[in-house]
């Protein structure tokens, strides 16, 4: 049997695993993860509008 990894959100900028916490962060770029509360898209804390949405994160 395969082990069950609970990979709930990638980094969008290098693709590494993030353990979804609180605040996420990517420990291979060094930023903090949010979620775009429009689309769920993962985006980085420091950018202002959801690149997939435009949304305001
Ligand atoms: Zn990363
Ligand atoms: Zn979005």
């Amino acid at each position: 049997m395969e082990d069950k990894k609970e990979i709930k959100c990638k980094c969008p900028y290098c693709d590494a695993s993030i353990e979804e916490k609180e605040s996420p962060i990517c420990q291979v770029c060094k930023i903090r993860i949010i979620r775009c509360v429009e689309c769920g898209n993962l985006v980085s804390s420091n950018i202002e509008k959801c690149p997939k949405c435009g949304a305001q994160v």
